[in-house]
């Protein structure tokens, strides 16, 4: 029978049907709008199709803990208007009439590069996404790590990097959650709101690009550290700037000072560019439906 995928996002939900050979029957988007409604316009795209199961790929924070009952794979406190604590993954259950299984975006884009992407062979393999926000997955022995909650690695706090004058930065960041951390100095919302100007809008070399690699790298390094990944997949809208990632790595070598004694740190292979570009939340919502 065939398997069902949900990517959803903050402002548009991606659903597609596919046979058990992999042949795609049908894709849809709809907008994100109230729960209720997304989940009935959901519903409404799978009617006609009979799936075995649904793979759910979701923005976050989501509730993992599988002995919460209907509250597995709801919403937890989200600035998103109506969605805190809505119980997403049951409410699509109940309209779809199949299992949903869930992770987060990130996860699920961690085991997308991982199964079939830039992350083929590397364990643990860590993937980041760089853009309206910044977050990350990891995928050790090929399972999506999650414990207490699922990892955030976006919101690890920083130090205030030196300007090329010598000074500190003075920008403390614009998550409203914690001064100075890496979401809050790097994500696109932060580099507008440091410079005045879109990120989009900005020129390769403009200053600030050094300063985002800079604490990127710190990231990279804390990541490289704490979870010993074979390689980091660094993906979204911002790491689309030409040779941020180049820049990253430098940083990154400099910030590590080489104390991991393995080679590949050195090389391009350790912190690469995703290979499954806007699709692998749905990819990975696939293979979360897949092994269930
Ligand atoms: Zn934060």
């Amino acid at each position: 029978m065939a398997l069902g995928a949900i990517e959803a996002g903050g402002t548009k939900v991606v659903c597609a049907v596919r046979d058990e050979d992999g042949h795609e029957r049908a894709r849809a988007r709809v907008p994100t709008t109230t729960p209720e409604a997304t989940v009935a316009e959901v519903a409404r795209f799978f009617g006609p199709h009979r799936v075995r199961a649904v793979g759910l790929a979701s923005f976050g924070p989501l509730e993992l803990d599988r002995r919460a009952g209907q509250r597995y794979g709801a919403l937890l406190a989200t600035p998103k208007p109506g969605w805190s604590d809505f119980a997403l993954r049951a409410s699509l259950e109940l309209a779809l009439g199949a299992v949903v299984h869930v992770e987060t975006d990130v996860n699920a884009a961690a085991l997308a590069e991982h199964g079939l992407g830039a992350g083929r062979g590397a364990d643990p393999l860590v993937y980041v996404t760089v853009g309206t926000g910044v977050g990350g997955g990891a995928v050790v022995r090929g399972v999506a790590l999650h414990g207490l909650v699922h990892p955030e690695m976006g919101h690890v706090p920083m130090p205030r990097l030196a300007l090329p004058d010598g000074t500190l930065d003075p920008f403390d960041g614009a998550c409203p959650f914690h001064r100075r951390c890496l979401e809050g100095l790097v994500s696109g919302p932060a580099i507008a709101q440091r410079t005045g100007t879109h990120a989009h809008e900005l020129g390769d070399d403009d200053p600030v690009w050094e300063l985002v690699a800079g604490y990127l790298a710190l990231g990279m390094a804390t990541l490289t550290l704490v979870l010993s990944p074979e390689r980091i997949v660094m993906g979204g809208g911002v790491m689309r700037r030409a040779r941020l990632l180049e820049r990253v790595r430098v940083a990154l070598r400099r910030s590590l000072a080489g104390y991991v004694p393995r080679d590949v740190i050195a090389t391009d292979d350790f912190l690469v560019a995703p290979a499954l570009g806007e699709d692998a939340g749905l990819e990975g919502a696939f293979l979360i439906a897949s092994r269930g």
